[in-house]
């Protein structure tokens, strides 16, 4: 089976090679950590966690280094901690605290190096002054800027022409600009603002080259896989590619440019005034963060994505499906003690119309589909057939970053410990009862349960209970 991923530097989906087989590397653009993660935020955070784990489990004796940064220095930041009087490094300090929470509740992996632009601010230096060196970037007042039409061909990866390149860079103001698209590497900074000592005084870098500059030290000048959302084609990417390969003419930066669709927000773009902007800390209150982690992927990456609160209910009716699968699986395993090992669980699950769908081009939707007719074969099996189904099952979703905690947990999340002993103890009354052959008293105690969503099942080893849905 192949990797097939949709380039947006060829415009084609084509099949996946690493440079070196030894050792994959993708990098990703993190966030500027001066607000919550909203939920849009949130979309490229799951896909590429998706495709990490793909990267791991297809290049499994190889190396995969995943890079995410943190831009820690930006006009953003410096605003917003002007605007609430918050000194600078607890705003980014806190907010980078908020986002670690937020990639940990949607059930993401850590990056490998999760590298932050103030410690790497020597190796922006560094670049910038190969770049003047080269005659691709000139310096202005304490002002570096890049000179585009120093590139012939840029503008590439967006295939944007030049009027609608000046257009899209024209919040970046600048009396220096000797073309009206040359963009900032460097600029100063006053007293009050964030800044290092450079060779054109004391500054702080432009968003792009801190991207660039990260990737190479991390990846090096050439390197696999560049992510992001859509929104970042221009002028983020673009940039970066133009500082990359002109800083290094003889190298290639990345090979595969990876770009997720927009996200609306209850079919409208996302605003704070329409009451449809969700931050993931909010949304963690009402729902789980495997059901927001499923209600992303449920839409392929590259079409927009329209985010309900109601799709999210559909994604956790979805996982109730899932862990009652979950749950005969286990059951299964507690009786019959044989799971199958490693290697005929990735076996058959490589043969499955699932990984079909996952290696072309990161297909969840139909991914979801496979994993749907798994759960139904598994509640449908009889004993005997549940113990390769299974494997298989768990495998899958876990590769997707589902199913990852027992189904106990699941079915009793959101009920605290008083709660649980509550439902324990009237349990165990209900068993006294009918022990006593008092039916109308344990019938009475069964609905007293169910009034309060408790699914009880009389099993073998005794009586389960779990939340309905
Ligand atoms: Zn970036």
């Amino acid at each position: 089976m192949t990797l097939q991923l949709h380039n947006t530097l060829t415009r084609s989906k084509q099949r996946f090679l690493p440079l070196d087989r030894a050792h994959v590397r993708m990098y990703v653009c993190g966030p500027t950590v001066y607000d919550e993660v909203h939920i849009g935020n949130a979309r490229p955070l799951v896909i590429f966690d998706v495709l990490y784990r793909l990267l791991r489990r297809s290049y499994r004796d190889a190396q995969v280094t995943y890079v995410r940064n943190i831009t820690d220095v930006d006009d953003k930041i410096i605003d917003r901690a002007a605007e609430s009087g918050e000194a600078i490094d607890d705003l980014t300090a806190r907010t980078t605290e908020r986002f670690h929470d937020a990639t940990a509740a949607l059930g993401c992996l850590e990056p490998d190096v999760e590298p932050r632009a103030t410690d790497h601010i020597a190796e922006m230096i560094a670049m910038i002054e190969i770049l003047i060196e080269k005659e691709h970037a000139y310096e202005a007042e304490g002002e570096v800027l890049f000179s585009v039409p120093s590139m012939p061909d840029y503008g590439k990866l967006s295939g944007r022409n030049r009027d609608e390149m000046i257009a899209g860079a024209r919040v970046e103001v600048s009396s220096h600009k000797r073309d009206p698209a040359d963009f900032i590497l460097w600029k100063p900074s006053t007293d009050d603002q964030p800044g290092w000592d450079s060779p054109w005084g004391r500054g702080r870098p432009g968003w792009h080259i801190e991207c660039s500059a990260m990737s190479e030290k991390y990846l090096g000048p050439a390197f696999d896989i560049h992510g992001g959302g859509v929104d970042l084609v221009f002028p983020h990417h673009e940039n970066e590619i133009a500082q990359s390969l002109c800083a290094h003419p003889d190298q290639s930066f990345a090979q595969v440019w990876m770009h997720n669709g927009y996200l609306m927000s209850e079919g409208e773009k996302m605003s704070k005034s329409l009451g449809n902007f969700y931050t993931v800390t909010e949304l963690l209150d009402e729902f789980p963060g495997e059901a927001l982690r499923l209600a992303l992927l449920a839409t392929h990456y590259r079409q927009p994505l329209d985010f309900t609160k109601d799709g999210v209910r559909e994604a956790t009716a979805r996982l109730n499906r899932y862990y009652l699968a979950l749950k005969a699986v286990e059951d299964n395993e507690d009786n019959e003690a044989d799971a199958e090992d490693d290697e005929s669980t990735a076996k058959v699950a490589e043969e499955t119309e699932f990984g079909d769908a996952l290696y072309d081009d990161l297909n969840t939707p139909a991914a979801l589909s496979a994993l749907d007719q798994q759960a139904t074969r598994i509640i449908n099996a009889k004993p005997g057939e549940l113990g390769v189904l299974g494997e298989a099952f768990r495998a899958n979703a876990n590769q997707l970053g589902l199913l990852t905690e027992p189904s106990d947990q699941w079915f009793k999340r959101g009920t605290s410990d008083d709660e649980q002993t509550q439902i324990e103890a009237l349990i165990q009354q209900r068993m006294d009862a009918r022990a006593a052959k008092d039916f109308a008293e344990a019938d009475r105690i069964r609905d007293e349960l169910v009034a309060k969503g408790i699914v009880l099942e009389d099993g073998a080893g005794g009586t389960t209970w779990r939340r309905g849905g």
